[in-house]
């Protein structure tokens, strides 16, 4: 096979991380390709879009710490591919309701991923590429990809962790850092209620029992109306059922979300909520950071990205793109991904939901 063309950088990943490295790296004059496996962009920043309605079942918001990050926020606010989401967000603890910490929370309109497809905007990215061969030779990249292959100087890996391993040589320094980080699962359910359920909140964290998180997709700005809500479990009891059948996963949860409505509506008649779609996330959120580790080799050209390198969220996985690409652009600096908080994950109570 000939290399289909040569690149300056090839990334592998077209989520936030992958994104946001593509294009700092082509704002700089470099050519740059994207692989991705999937069919469209935006990783876990995923909306499930079906004639029935839309959930939002990966990510469902974003917060903003570090100064770069809250930059390229208020970018995206101007732009109104973002809005500040303001809704009431509840704490179950098994007995009652409390009103969640406020603070400003963000998510991309009207669907999660909308700030990342416009950075995506001129980016060169083919779809269903699952790269599943890199190797170095003295000065560049040969990457495998749906039965062609890249040529490049430089090569970003921006995925889970366990992905970005499967890729590196067993033993080299980069392996040994994908491999110290575990990503958790989350089993989702996307449902949809046969009349208004009257939920005293538009989204909550659930601190008790089998769900971590409640979201009335429909109560996001930006959102048509309707009555389509997200459930997604909890780490350790998605661990237990990862494959389990979607048909017993589903009932499990239902079943789960109809004991809590009979708690939070009492003596109301609840109307019928049926499953509509289901996702397995296999590698949803990292149990732990890497943050602290090297993630970038400039005499390679090789350099690592994805919300492992930090804290696990959307802030991470851009900071950490971004920390990639400038070190790559500055050759000789060894950065790794930076957020303001680089302690590793810890969950308050409020916090026990995935996210
Ligand atoms: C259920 C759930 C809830 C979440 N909730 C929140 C939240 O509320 N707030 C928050 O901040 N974060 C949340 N997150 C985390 C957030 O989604 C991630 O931090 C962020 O989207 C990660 O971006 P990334 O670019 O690092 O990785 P990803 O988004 O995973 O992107 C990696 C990309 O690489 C592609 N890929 C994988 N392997 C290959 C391969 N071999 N070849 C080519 N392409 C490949 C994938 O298809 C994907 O598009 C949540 C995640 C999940 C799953």
């Amino acid at each position: 096979m000939k290399p289909i063309n040569t690149f300056d950088v090839v990334v592998i990943g077209a989520g936030m991380a992958g994104i946001t490295a593509a294009a700092r790296l082509r704002s700089a004059g470099w050519s740059v390709c994207v692989l991705e496996k999937s069919h469209n962009p935006g990783g876990r920043m995923a909306t499930r879009d079906k004639p029935e309605g839309c959930w939002d079942h990966g990510a469902q918001y974003f917060t903003a710490k570090s100064v770069e990050f809250r930059a390229q926020v208020q970018q995206w606010l101007a732009e109104g591919s973002v809005a500040q989401w303001k809704s009431p967000i509840a704490v179950w603890d098994g007995e009652q309701l409390s009103a969640s910490r406020s603070r400003e929370r963000f998510i991309g309109m009207p669907r999660m991923k909308s700030p990342l497809l416009d950075m995506a905007e001129g980016l060169h990215i083919v779809y269903n590429a699952l790269v599943t061969q890199i190797t170095h030779r003295t000065d560049d990249w040969i990457i495998e990809a749906a039965n062609s292959i890249w040529c490049a100087h430089c090569v970003i890996i921006a995925l889970p962790a366990p992905q970005t391993r499967a890729l590196l040589p067993t033993g080299s320094e980069a392996h040994s850092v994908a491999n110290s980080v575990e990503m958790e699962p989350c089993l989702a359910l996307m449902m949809q209620a046969s009349k208004p359920l009257g939920l005293p909140f538009a989204a909550a964290f659930v601190n008790e029992g089998i769900l971590g998180w409640i979201a009335h997709n429909n109560r996001k700005p930006g959102r048509a109306a309707g009555e389509h809500y997200l459930l997604h479990a909890t780490g350790e009891w998605s661990r237990q059922h990862l494959d389990a059948s979607p048909e017993w996963v589903q009932s499990a949860m239902l079943a789960e979300f109809n004991r809590l409505l009979a708690h939070w509506l009492p003596g109301n008649k609840i109307p019928g909520v049926y499953p509509r779609y289901f996702h397995r996330w296999r590698f949803a959120k990292a149990s732990s950071s890497a943050a602290h580790l090297k993630s970038v080799w400039p005499e390679l050209g090789l350099a690592l990205a994805g919300d492992w390198l930090g804290d696990g969220r959307i802030e991470a996985a851009y900071c950490s793109g971004l920390a990639a690409a400038n070190a790559l652009l500055n050759e000789s600096v060894s950065v790794s991904a930076s957020v303001t908080d680089t302690r590793p994950n810890i969950r308050t109570t409020e916090d026990k939901a995935p996210f």
